[in-house]
């Protein structure tokens, strides 16, 4: 079939096999050219592999330094006449990739929040690789079915306290509007608390532990957001937000956990705000980040997911180096985003938009670039009128 991109509000309903394949070589040779982060990881499990921030970790362990990785993630293979998700493209053009330069590379779709896709993953790293040396935790969901009381909870984004009421955009159509979001109830705190704090990573590390596939020094990353003020209701203290306060909490005990054993450690990094299908859900964020792109890249200072996690390795976790923690214990990778000149400037651009000035003041075309991208589409020597076949098996 010849596949075209259908938008629907924040969302592509279709992805392309061929455009996704060439997006994660993208990633790969970008690695690649930055050269080899050495030592780094050996034997990598990430959880909530195949799109944004945890396909870019994958891609940086596997081609800095030649790690074995197993992926698990949550996506949709191609139904009768509807191509996959891109997270399915995605992972299959890693996985030949890692393959063809020799690496190991397993996947596992699947529900990670449930203990039979944790009994899955122990048992391949079990067989296959004996012991992991590096948990990234990157899952960004809508719900979690809780694997002991069998109750699913639905996260939400939304203000504590009172309503909030800022500028938003439509990217797709351009549109520029006011959006007033009443506050959560404290049934939405504590299921987004559920679905997106820290409970599943705490209970992934504990099922590693205790079926001794930590290797001793082994370390544990999940990431975080906090933004500057004008997302703050939204974003920093809304409802994720306080997941994310809890995703910190999971941090300092699974922390104390892996320094027991054998001195490892287990932190948060706070990563930039970026184009992924996560990010464009919440209001008001996709209008911050078409200003903040627009002035990353005219400082030089613009990155994507796979130059941020390259930069999270290199530089603070490996090669040599150690995390350098602000305050709170955190590795900070949105250092960039929030120097005080930039945020000013944000500050300055912000009152300013209309739907009229949006692509003068704004990159909401490098937004929308940004955004086809991670559906495959748009990428160059790719064509987009050839046939294609949209089923393609994972290998
Ligand atoms: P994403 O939507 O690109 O990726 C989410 C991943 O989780 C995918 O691999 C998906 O398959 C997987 N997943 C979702 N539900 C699953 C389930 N039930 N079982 C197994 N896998 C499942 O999201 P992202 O933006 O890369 O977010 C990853 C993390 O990074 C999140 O914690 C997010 O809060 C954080 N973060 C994102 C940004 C940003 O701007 N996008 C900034 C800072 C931090």
């Amino acid at each position: 079939m010849i596949i075209k991109p259908k938008v629907r509000g924040f969302l592509c309903v279709t992805a392309h096999p061929v455009g996704c394949a060439a997006h994660v070589q993208e990633w790969i040779d970008h690695v690649k050219a930055k050269g080899p982060i050495n030592p780094g990881p050996r034997k990598v499990l990430v959880i909530g592999s195949s799109t944004g921030y945890g396909l870019a970790s994958r891609i940086t362990a596997a081609f800095g330094s030649g790690a074995a990785t197993l992926g698990v993630f949550f996506e949709r293979p191609s139904e009768e006449g509807r191509p996959a998700t891109p997270g399915w493209y995605n992972t299959i053009a890693f996985t030949r990739a890692a393959r063809a330069a020799g690496l190991y590379a397993k996947n596992l779709n699947g529900d990670a929040f449930s203990d039979d896709i944790k009994r899955q993953a122990l048992e391949l790293i079990r067989t296959d690789l004996g012991q992991v040396d590096l948990v990234v935790y990157s899952l960004a969901s809508p719900r979690r079915t809780h694997p002991r009381t069998g109750v699913v909870h639905k996260s939400c984004l939304k203000p504590v306290g009172a309503p909030y009421t800022n500028k938003t955009v439509d990217t797709d159509k351009g549109i520029v509007s006011e959006v007033t979001i009443d506050p959560a109830n404290e049934t939405d705190i504590a299921d987004t608390v559920a679905v997106m704090g820290g409970e599943d990573w705490e209970f992934w590390i504990a099922a590693l532990r205790e079926a001794h596939l930590l290797a001793p020094g082994a370390q544990s990353v999940a990431y975080s957001y906090i933004g500057p003020e004008v997302t703050w209701a939204v974003y920093k203290n809304g409802t994720i937000g306080l997941a994310k306060n809890d995703l910190e909490r999971a941090a300092r005990n699974i922390d104390a956990q892996l320094r027991a054993h054998g001195g490892g450690q287990a932190f948060i990094s706070v990563n930039k705000a970026l184009v992924t299908q996560a990010s464009s859900a919440i209001p008001v964020v996709p209008l911050y980040i078409s200003i903040l792109y627009k002035l990353m890249k005219a400082r030089g200072t613009h990155e994507g997911c796979i130059e941020q996690m390259q930069r999270l390795f290199a530089t603070q976790m490996y090669n040599g180096h150690k995390p350098k923690f602000d305050e709170a214990g955190r590795v900070r990778v949105d250092d960039l985003e929030m120097i005080p000149e930039v945020q000013a400037a944000v500050r300055a651009i912000w009152p300013e938009v209309t739907t009229a000035n949006l692509a003068e003041l704004t990159d909401i075309d490098g937004y929308r670039t940004e955004f086809m991208k991670l559906f495959g589409f748009g990428l160059a020597g790719v064509d987009y009128e050839a046939e294609v076949e949209p089923h393609v098996p994972m290998p």
